[in-house]
């Protein structure tokens, strides 16, 4: 174990997954605050465990980034459970973000600010290898300073040498890409690098449109009904005309491209014009506006 779980007080529940759920903690003796993610992997499945020595491993070979969640130790529990002590994110998710606005689309420029921190993060990802593979606001999670990173690599992949075409379906179907999803009902192969992009790009428009972009407002996410739309449909009209700005637009298209060899890597979209330097600054002070607008609310 790299740390004692009697060293840490639990302050609330954060979150809660598919494998266990998240808690602010406090460490007793420098009352620094963390988030330590208990994974439910003491029960008769064994892919639980699996799942969390791979996140364990990518949380080790990611660190050094700053906009991946850092990653401080892991420990076994009383009750044959594992702890991974990370970074606290004190802002929560971007879809949690969402939830307290009221889904109240982000503002452009806000969005700016997490497209630009959001593609650092998968390029330093990329750049080692690593696929996320479960791109989405839930798992992309900001601080009071506005800085954004990536979280929950329960189903990311390091890839060694060729792709793995049999590899099992994982992550959130709603944010995969169509040869994705063709890849997974076919047995297929895809670029798992294109497919984080068109998660990333679909991640940001649900963040402009206020809920899921691909379907009506309140539409259930039925397996047959995304099929058609991600599919069959273009993501990248469901930006309505003279809602957004032709450089935000052109972005969305970018990532949204339905064939994975046109869309954009993540290196090519850092030098698109809507997360381009010019904006920085201004980006980042919407981001931190609009935060701050929530936290006055709550
Ligand atoms: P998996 O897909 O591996 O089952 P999960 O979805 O169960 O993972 P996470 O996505 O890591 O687990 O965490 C669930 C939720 O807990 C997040 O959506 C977020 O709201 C909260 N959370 C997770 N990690 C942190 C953190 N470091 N700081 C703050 N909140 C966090
Ligand atoms: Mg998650």
């Amino acid at each position: 174990a790299e740390f004692r779980l009697s060293e840490f007080e639990k302050l609330r529940v954060l979150g809660h997954g598919n494998g266990g759920t998240v808690y602010e903690v406090r460490h007793r003796l420098t009352a620094a605050v963390y988030a330590l993610k208990v994974v439910h992997t003491n029960t008769a499945d064994a892919s639980l465990r699996r799942q969390v020595y791979r996140e364990v491993d990518i949380l080790r070979r990611a660190a050094g980034s700053d906009r991946v969640v850092r990653f401080h130790g892991m420990a076994p529990t009383p009750s044959g459970d594992v702890a991974l002590l990370l970074e606290h994110m004190d802002g929560g998710s971007l879809d949690a973000l969402l939830r307290r606005r009221g889904y109240r689309p982000f503002p452009e420029p806000a969005l700016a600010a997490v497209a630009r921190q959001a593609l650092l993060g998968l390029a330093d990802l990329h750049s080692r290898q690593i696929v996320h593979r479960d791109i989405k606001p839930a798992n992309l999670l900001i601080n009071a300073t506005g800085e954004v990173k990536i979280a929950d690599f329960g189903v990311g992949k390091v890839l060694r040498r060729s792709l793995d075409p049999c590899d099992s379906y994982v992550g959130t179907c709603a944010y995969m890409s169509p040869e994705r999803f063709d890849s997974e009902s076919y047995g297929g192969d895809y670029d798992p690098y294109a497919a984080d992009v068109w998660s990333l790009g679909l991640a940001v428009l649900e963040l402009h449109r206020g809920h899921f972009p691909l379907l009506p407002k309140g539409a259930r996410l039925d397996w047959a009904a995304l099929m058609v739309v991600i599919c069959f449909g273009e993501a990248a009209r469901a930006v309505p005309e003279g809602a957004a700005s032709s450089e935000f637009r052109g972005f969305l298209g970018c990532c949204l491209q339905k064939e994975s060899r046109k869309r954009w890597s993540v290196a090519e979209l850092l030098g698109h014009p809507f997360v381009a330097a010019d904006y920085r600054a201004e980006s980042e002070k919407a981001l931190q506006d609009l935060l701050h607008e929530e936290m006055d609310e709550s």
